[in-house]
């Protein structure tokens, strides 16, 4: 089998995050045994999705780790013009969910640990596929907390996210949070008796948003980014029942994405700085009303920001094996950040396919695309010998 076939196969599994993925590591698992190469599985807690670690080559030393997970976006309300989870060829691309995004990658990665299979190695080539990326890392972690205790972890990682094979040493972190207002009711007519928890949530959009105004206006800047600032947005509001009762309760979420040079824990300071002054001003607003109200703040997940140095080792090595010198940043996140500041293993991203078609109706990877990352790999196997 080619990575193309290998491809077909992957993407005929509907990896939607919020279903198990286990069909498709039961199918990866197989395969891996049919090269003689044992598996690893890190099943959730519901025993409904698992990540996959395996290592092929000497055990005693230190590996190139591939990483990619196996979980794509939904495409409900999408309008595709062939059946998403079958791939089908059109001139020189490849379609189905997960093409670009990133099954290419792990077709490629298959393709390269059963060639890898039927050599000597110097050194192992290891697999790393893992679940609920698409929601916040979140899958991978269960693995990362197991490497933590490895006295033998990878030497390099290469994550597999669509940069059309150029090398990416950074991309943003990200820590997304939930917020409950929590008001009081009262009839409309008489508002003043109540504590309108949408209104306590609109000052802290308020706050945000102002936030964002200066962050963009005198933050710390990086211009390889394509917003070359940390960004800060509300993307879900919940709030109310019915027009004549003054709402109890509303809830947001709400995420900033920073750019390496800002720390996280500094602007999660700020941020419940914000939710504290909005709660005491509308408790002293309100007077004896106030009391039992205020605004709870939770962070939902988050993950660090990946700021690998331009000429670090793994750097080099994927641009030799690429044949791509630039070196790019990328707007979206991925297990990389967690690889490189949890485990310090050196991390870029890098992998077929192009983020533009990701998550997207009709999302392809170029025929080429997949050909170029198997010489990836290829080139790879040879300084592994
Ligand atoms: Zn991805």
């Amino acid at each position: 089998m080619n990575s193309a076939q290998i491809l077909e196969r992957l993407v005929g599994f509907p990896t939607v995050s919020r279903d198990s993925n286990l069909p498709l590591i039961e199918y990866v698992r197989e395969f891996l045994a049919a090269c003689g190469t044992d598996s690893r599985l890190y099943l959730d807690v519901d025993g409904r999705k698992a990540n996959l670690y395996a290592s092929i080559g000497p055990a005693e030393q230190p590996g190139i780790l591939l990483s990619g997970h196996t979980d794509v976006v939904p495409v409900d309300g999408q309008a595709w013009s062939s059946a998403p989870f079958e791939l089908r060829q059109r001139n020189a691309q490849l379609y189905a969910r997960g093409a670009a995004d990133m099954k290419g990658f792990l077709a490629c990665a298959l393709r390269a640990a059963r060639r890898a299979a039927g050599m000597t190695l110097r050194m192992p080539l290891q697999l790393a596929f893992s679940y609920d990326e698409e929601v916040g890392c979140l899958g991978v972690r269960s693995l990362i907390d197991d490497m933590a205790r490895w006295s033998q972890r990878p030497r390099f990682c290469i994550v597999g996210e669509p940069t059309l094979l150029r090398p990416a040493v950074g991309h943003k972190g990200k820590t997304a949070f939930r917020a409950v207002c929590r008001g009081r009711a009262a009839h409309s007519a008489n508002p003043e008796r109540g504590v309108n928890a949408i209104h306590m949530a609109a000052d802290l959009i308020e706050r945000i948003r102002a936030r964002q105004e200066r962050i963009a206006q005198s933050g710390a800047r990086d211009g390889a980014y394509e917003v070359p600032y940390t960004t800060l947005h509300v993307g879900v509001i919940h709030g109310g029942t019915v027009l004549n009762i003054v709402p109890s309760r509303c809830e947001l979420e709400f995420e900033f994405r920073n750019i390496p040079g800002d720390d996280p824990a500094v602007l999660v300071g700020e941020l419940r700085g914000d939710v504290a002054t909005v709660a005491r001003s509308s408790a002293d607003s309100t007077g004896p009303a106030a009391a039992g109200t205020g605004i709870d703040l939770q962070i939902e997940h988050d993950y660090p920001a990946l700021d690998t140095p331009a000429d670090a080792d793994v750097v080099e090595l994927a641009a030799a094996l690429t044949g791509h010198r630039q070196r790019i940043k990328v707007g979206y996140g991925s297990e990389a950040g967690l690889f490189s500041a949890r485990l310090g293993i050196p991390t870029v991203v890098c992998g077929p396919g192009s983020i533009d078609q990701a998550h997207k109706p009709d999302e392809f990877i170029a025929v080429d695309q997949l050909q170029a990352c198997d010489a990836m790999m290829d080139a790879l196997l040879e300084r592994l010998l």
